[in-house]
């Protein structure tokens, strides 16, 4: 079995700061990704508040910049999906669809997915009409009318990002004010191309081949109405990327992974970093801070161990 002394699972920015790290301290270390580098940030139009790119910089342009920094110092990258955890003596086994590998520190970065909304509808049309990712869509919909769902920064921005393509947005949102930033707020209302439903949901998604329309309701009135729209966005939250770790334990009611604030989860050399962590705030830098510290503590881990 391939033995390494780091492997980080998940390369989005969290995963990509602790490779980094943990091959810079001349650890041998092993990147695990599925899909992609580079993680949501892949789905992101701008990031505007990432430290460094006063004009902002795309998503896949980080993507790409944090992985060539990532592997310059020697990390090792390979495609495969994580399945489970185990532990044996000192070392932590990761299980994947390509064969089990070890290390003496297993860093968890495996992020997390959109969540659905759970309306008639939904599964039905997804991929024809309904998707979870405005910058690999919204070029479908040019000149069209389409809906979003959510009020936290995923709605917003990426209902600002689809009024480029649209003749017009509606976000739909169950309560009577937004989650989102304030900054990104702001740029809502003052959008003309985009329309908010407020203190509405969506009662089930509708269409023949494609998506047609949206049935909604009003909750506090209880009125309920239709929209005809092309497309729906749904951007109602996250759900952890955990199960594999699940036989390990350390996770939340809501499947987060609980760590202290060394990103330890508890377990002797498992940490957890980025979106997968039980934490309050989720950015780009957050996740790259976690990364760091996680793999500066695993340093430290392997090293006394050693001893
Ligand atoms: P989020 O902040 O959890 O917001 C989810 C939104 O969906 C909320 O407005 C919520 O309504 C709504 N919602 C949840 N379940 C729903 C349901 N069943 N039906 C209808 N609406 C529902 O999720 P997010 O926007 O995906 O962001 C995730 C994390 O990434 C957040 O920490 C966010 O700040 C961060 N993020 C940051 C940026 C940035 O800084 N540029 C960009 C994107 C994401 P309520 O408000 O009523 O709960």
């Amino acid at each position: 079995m391939d033995t390494y002394d780091v492997i980080v699972v998940g390369a989005g920015p969290a995963g990509l700061t602790a490779a980094l790290y943990s091959s810079r301290a001349k650890l041998r270390t092993l990147l695990l990704e599925s899909g992609l580098p580079g993680g949501q940030m892949n789905t992101t139009n701008e990031i505007e508040n990432y430290p460094g790119f006063p004009d902002g910089v795309s998503g896949t342009e980080l993507s790409a910049l944090m992985e060539r920094q990532a592997l310059r110092f020697g990390a090792e990258k390979r495609t495969a999906a994580a399945l489970g955890l185990e532990l044996d003596g000192n070392l932590r086994v990761v299980k994947t669809d390509r064969g089990d590998l070890a290390c003496r520190a297993l860093i968890i970065a495996s992020g997390a997915v959109p969540r659905p909304l759970g309306c008639p509808g939904e599964a039905e049309f997804r991929g024809r009409g309904v998707s979870y990712c405005a910058v690999c869509d919204a070029a479908f919909y040019e000149g069209c009318r389409v809906a979003v769902v959510g009020g936290g920064d995923a709605a917003v921005e990426e209902a600002l990002y689809l009024t480029r393509f649209t003749t017009e947005v509606i976000l739909i949102h169950r309560r009577d004010s937004l989650r989102a930033t304030k900054v990104v707020q702001d740029r809502a209302l003052a959008c003309p191309g985009l329309t908010i439903l407020w203190d509405t949901v969506v009662q089930e998604i509708q269409g023949k081949d494609q998506v047609q329309a949206v049935s909604l309701r009003n909750v506090k009135t209880g009125q309920t109405f239709t929209e005809s729209v092309d497309g729906v966005f749904v951007y109602v939250g996250l759900t952890p990327s955990s199960g594999f770790c699940q036989t390990l334990h350390p996770t939340s009611v809501l499947g987060y992974v609980k760590t202290d604030e060394n990103m330890c989860t508890g377990i002797p050399g498992v940490y957890a970093v980025g979106d997968v962590r039980e934490k309050m705030l989720r950015q780009v830098v957050t996740a790259a801070s976690d990364g760091a510290i996680a793999a500066t503590h695993a340093e430290k881990y392997i090293t006394e161990s050693l001893l």
